[in-house]
């Protein structure tokens, strides 16, 4: 943004300076005409008068070239992004089948820029039939754990295995299709509901029967019949779309998640918007697809998972603090219990 408002101010400067040059410029020579008697003093007050309809004139097509110039920023850093680099794809080549198995070795990770260990000397081993529950206070490094398990950082020390092979020598897309995710910052898409679901796995985006049963999972199908257009209808409001409530649209970013056939399902604190009845359904729907796999649940209210009997692995400014069911952590673990009271 700093970099676009300094190029626009120097493009306005330099605009407006062109434009009072110019006007003085004319002035002048009409002053100087009037003074050497060229034209009279009737001529001079017309001349000078017609100067400040031009100058709004053209004051007005420089403003929308300024805009113009200014939508070309905009598309300049859509370019950018278009243009980065997608780094060390090259080495990372075994694809794998199947995730039975996390396990992350003396882990440390640390934020570009940021001066202490986000995550700390991190031991842990995830399992295939796991129902996990990931707790901890804001900020303690619950999310970061599960984008270092996606992949999406190869910067930390230690050691991440997945089927006991190091992640950075994984095939990212082999990786992404085993892994279904729901942050808290999931995304709505102004585009059609097939679109917002079959984006989870887009190989079956004409799947019409597939896309339908996740919307029966999510418990949206009875709304989204009755949408003109069915699932190829227009959501959101940019386009004139159907607006749905916070946690339908978070609905909708499970149903995409569904549509994978994912090994690993993660949700992040997925409660926010959503009502109790629908809260409780939502973790009972994950605890029913994670079945088998390894399922995640990420939260700051233990009372949210309490009810699901998961393996709870406990977070506290970084580290790994407690790892056991609800009836251990509360015996033994301080940071688990000052979240029973939140
Ligand atoms: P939690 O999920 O438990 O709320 P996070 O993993 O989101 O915690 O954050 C852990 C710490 O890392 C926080 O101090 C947060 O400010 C910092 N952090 C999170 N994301 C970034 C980022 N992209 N860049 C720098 N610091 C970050």
């Amino acid at each position: 943004d700093l970099e676009i408002n300094k190029k626009r101010a120097k493009w306005f400067i330099g605009i407006n300076l062109i434009e009072e040059i110019i006007s003085l410029f004319i002035i002048f020579k009409i002053v100087e005409m009037a003074a050497i008697g060229k034209i009279l003093v009737g001529d001079t007050v017309a001349y000078i008068d017609s100067l400040s309809t031009i100058q709004s004139n053209v004051g007005g097509f420089l403003r929308n070239l300024s805009e113009i110039y200014n939508d070309i920023l905009y598309v300049e850093q859509f370019y950018k992004l278009l243009d980065l680099e997608i780094k060390g794809y090259e080495d990372r080549t075994i694809e794998i089948e199947e995730i039975k198995e996390i396990e992350f070795k003396n882990l440390n990770y640390t934020y570009e820029g940021s001066e202490s260990n986000t995550l700390n000397n991190i031991n842990i081993r995830l399992e295939k039939g796991e129902l996990i529950g990931i707790v901890g206070e804001n900020g303690s490094g619950k999310t970061t754990f599960i984008k270092l398990l996606c992949g999406f950082y190869d910067n930390y020390q230690g050691e991440i295995l997945i089927n006991g092979i190091e992640l950075k020598e994984i095939n990212p897309d082999s990786l992404r299709k085993r892994m279904g995710i729901i942050f808290q910052d999931f995304n709505k898409y102004e585009m059609t509901l097939r679109e917002n679901i079959g984006f989870g796995n887009i190989e079956e985006m004409d799947n019409d029967k597939k896309i339908i049963k996740s919307l029966e999972e999510i418990n949206l199908k009875d709304k989204t019949d009755k949408f003109k257009e069915g699932i190829d209808t227009q959501m959101g409001k940019w386009f004139a779309g159907e607006e749905l409530s916070k946690g339908q649209w978070q609905r909708i970013a499970l149903g995409r998640a569904f549509m994978r056939d994912a090994d690993v399902l993660v949700l992040d604190e997925p409660t926010s918007s959503l009502d109790p009845i629908s809260e409780k359904e939502i973790f009972l729907l994950m605890k029913e697809k994670s079945n088998g796999k390894i399922g995640i649940f990420i939260t700051h209210r233990v009372e949210n998972i309490r009810e699901l009997n998961p393996r709870i692995i406990v977070f506290s400014d970084g580290k790994i603090v407690g790892d056991g069911n609800h009836q251990e952590m509360v015996e033994k673990c301080e940071e688990y219990i000052k979240l029973l009271d939140i």
